[in-house]
């Protein structure tokens, strides 16, 4: 494009551009507001715009650049490089492509050559100074007196990441430079030289410190670039995810156990893929064509290889067993909310103060899970007790035949539903262990006695928490097995009443998963790993 423009052009311009009628000042004042991508299409717009916005001596040219550049730039705020005009430095490093071949999408640029190219111009029109001798035809020269006031990028020679030392990284001068230096140099006399060297090496060292600060600013961009790249990333793969967590079965409940899905090929696939486009409904479709069959012949494999190792568990083992598989599928279902975090078990071992508190929370979880609900997380803490969960309809009566999911997700589960609520709206007697624990409040009060060791004395010799007194049961001299409440367990709710604050709190607590889950009074004291 030109700069000169006479006073037709202009006024044809005119005739079929209102926005070159803007008087400059507003004209400047709109700029001030523009992306430095903006202005540039601004100044293709018309004459005018192209004289305001590319004036090589107007200051107010300049300022709209910086302005545009210090606002909308972050990783260019350094000064334009001595001699650049803020226009040049814009362009340098906002468009992309090979400066002298067009080789599209380069963003390379070379802070020590100010110029953006791709690496095979870089290399035509550089040299290693081990060359440079060489290529003056001067074998006396002492090339790094001379080239100490230039600026130079470190650099693999002719395409070699390899280890040979004719490819190693070595310091490339851009040629032009070089030749014009030495015609510089070689005019000089003896003494001339010495001062000539002092002054330019002193030169080089500030300019070099200046390119290495341009590019580590540059560097950040890339960095920033990557990481929104990542977001994008993320932002897919997690589009992936609730896509699958949002697929129903018959019942209503999530399609699709994560724990196996995690362990797709097909999966696993799509959540390394290094695509930033984001997930297409088509894509989803062919994506979820693929999963399905991987999905179906994993679960139902990995379902017959449990069978067969569970075959010969131990009756109490298996029954354990099988109530995990009802907590493990209520927390699959629970998944697609991602509201584990909201149920806490430990919030049972809350003072009696709190109940309003967990009520609350227990109001909050069900207007969260209306939407979706399967079996309100909320609900987790009446489990142990309910009838169909402490005496499961086992398939044959057989605890060792693992349950069809279609019967937990249909029948089982759905009913345990019912008898969570019916324990949660009509509270057992503060008397019966499982009052206590869910509505005294007083779980963590030591007010639980052992009838195995004091055979229903009304003075207890030792008293515990929930947590501790299962842990009693179970460990030390009775080793019991499978824990029956109030068979095993006596309850002292006047003790946590009485106003001389007697009662202890209990002093253990659970310290991992398993645990936490058993304080919850859940018996897996036979599958899992506990205290001691
Ligand atoms: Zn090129
Ligand atoms: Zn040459
Ligand atoms: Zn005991």
């Amino acid at each position: 494009m030109e700069c000169e423009f006479s006073y037709q052009s202009l006024n044809f311009i005119q005739g079929h551009c209102l926005a070159t009628q803007i008087p400059p000042e507003i004209f400047i004042n709109i700029c001030q507001d523009l992306p430095p991508i903006d202005l540039l299409s601004l100044a293709r717009v018309c004459k005018k715009f192209y004289q305001y916005l590319c004036s090589t001596n107007s200051t107010t040219t300049q300022e709209i650049w910086k302005n545009s550049r210090l606002t909308f730039l972050p990783f260019v705020q350094m000064a334009p490089p001595e001699g650049m005009m803020e226009l040049q430095y814009v362009k340098l490093v906002t468009e992309r492509g090979c400066q002298f071949c067009k080789k599209p999408r380069i963003r390379k640029v070379y802070w020590a050559f100010l110029v953006r190219c791709c690496r095979k111009c870089l290399e035509d029109r550089t040299i290693r100074l081990d060359q440079v001798r060489h290529h003056l035809h001067s074998p006396n020269l002492i090339p790094d007196d001379f080239l100490c006031g230039l600026t130079f990028t470190t650099g693999f020679y002719k395409s070699g990441w390899d280890r040979s030392p004719k490819h190693r990284p070595a310091n490339l001068y851009w040629i032009q430079d070089v030749h014009k230096t030495y015609d510089e140099f070689i005019k000089l006399d003896v003494n001339e030289r010495k001062e000539w060297v002092k002054r330019k090496r002193e030169e080089g060292k500030r300019k070099m410190d200046e390119v290495v600060k341009r590019e580590i600013e540059h560097e950040n961009e890339y960095w920033t670039k990557t990481m929104e790249n990542s977001k994008k990333r993320d932002d897919r793969a997690s589009m992936i995810d609730n896509l699958i967590r949002r697929e129903k079965n018959e019942y209503g409940f999530p399609r699709f156990k994560m724990s196996i899905v995690e362990q797709c090929m097909t999966y696993n696939k799509a959540m390394m893929s290094t695509s930033t486009n984001s997930f297409t409904e088509r894509a989803w479709i062919g994506f979820r064509n693929k999963l399905i069959p991987e999905y179906n012949q994993l679960f139902t494999s990995l379902k017959l290889q449990r069978q067969e190792t569970e075959r010969h568990l131990s009756i109490d083992v298996a029954i354990q067993t099988r109530q995990m598989d009802i907590v493990k599928t209520v927390f699959e279902l629970l998944r697609p909310e991602n509201d584990q975090n909201q149920f806490n078990v430990q919030q049972s071992s809350s003072s009696s103060d709190s109940n309003n508190n967990s009520d609350d929370v227990d109001n909050k979880d069900q207007i969260n899970t209306r939407v979706n609900f399967v079996f309100e997380s909320s609900l987790i803490k009446y489990l142990p007790w309910c009838p169909s969960f402490r005496n499961p309809p086992f398939l044959n009566k057989d605890p060792r035949i693992l349950w069809d999911d279609d019967f937990l997700m249909s029948v089982l589960i759905p009913q345990l539903r019912e008898e969570a609520l019916y324990l949660k709206n009509y509270p057992a007697p503060i008397e019966t262990v499982c009052g206590a624990f869910l509505h005294g409040g007083f779980n963590n009060k030591r007010i639980f006695g052992c009838k195995l060791c004091n055979c229903n004395s009304q003075n207890p010799t030792q008293l515990y928490s929930f947590f501790e007194i299962r842990l009693h049961l179970t460990k030390g001299e009775h080793k019991v097995r499978m824990i029956n409440d109030d068979s095993m367990i006596e309850v002292y709710p006047s003790l946590a009443k009485s106003t001389n604050n007697n009662t202890n709190p209990g002093q253990i607590f659970p310290r991992n998963k398993p645990e936490v889950f058993f304080a919850a009074g859940f018996n897996c004291n036979l599958i899992c790993n506990l205290l001691n």
